[in-house]
């Protein structure tokens, strides 16, 4: 972090990529998170796109480059047609199991998820399709909000799949990069 050739800026959300006309990618608009007004910042050489799998569509789809229909539907100028973009969404369905240990569980630990389990379901599959993280501690913020029990003295396993077959889409909702993508994920349709 302490080089003079880098500058780390936080707080900040990019709301558009920047092209110049022969569609090189010039910087991007960023808006401060705490007031909302929006600065533009220039790339010396090159800008790199890393904003996680819902996000780097969703940048790119706002600055114009997706699929062409669906950003003209959405009032977004497009700069380039790329189907791909926003397509091909993969994610793996989990669970949580939590059981109420009888013995007293460990109470301190670097990260608390510490062994990860993959095995197969069926004999003769050339690599495990299911896989658990195991950790010591409660796992509960999804369902006691819900309303389920919980305990203090807990273990965990979260039974994933690990080569879901279903592909889904990420599309955005209009042009207002405030608003969340339209994220459709397609569980369960064709696993
Ligand atoms: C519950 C859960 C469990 C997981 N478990 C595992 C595991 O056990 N093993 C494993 O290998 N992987 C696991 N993963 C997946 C792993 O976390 C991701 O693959 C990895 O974090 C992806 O890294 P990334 O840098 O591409 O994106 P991310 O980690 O998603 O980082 C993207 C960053 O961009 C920022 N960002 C987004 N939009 C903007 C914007 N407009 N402006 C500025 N910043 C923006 C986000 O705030 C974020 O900090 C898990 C993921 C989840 C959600």
């Amino acid at each position: 972090m302490e080089r003079e050739n880098f500058t780390l800026l936080t707080g900040l959300q990019a709301r558009k990529l920047n092209f110049d006309a022969g569609k090189r990618c010039t910087g991007v608009d960023v808006v401060d998170g705490a007031f909302g007004r929006t600065t533009t910042l220039h790339a010396a050489r090159e800008v790199i796109l890393s904003a996680g799998a819902i996000d780097s569509p969703k940048l790119l789809m706002l600055s114009g480059i997706g699929p062409a229909e669906h950003l003209e539907s959405v009032g977004v100028e497009v700069l380039l047609d790329a189907p791909g973009v926003g397509e091909h969404l993969q994610d793996h369905p989990e669970g949580v199991i939590q059981w109420e240990a009888k013995q007293p569980m460990v109470e301190t630990s670097t990260q608390w998820w510490e062994i990860g389990i993959f095995t197969p379901t069926v004999q003769g599959l050339d690599r495990p399709d299911l896989m658990f993280h195991y950790g010591s501690v409660p796992f509960d913020m999804h369902t006691l909000r819900q309303g389920y029990p919980t305990g203090e003295n807990t273990f965990c396993l979260t039974p994933n799949v690990t080569h879901a077959k279903s592909r889904g889409t990420v599309r955005l909702r209009s042009c207002d990069f405030r608003d969340k993508p339209k994220v459709d994920p397609r569980y369960f349709t064709d696993v």
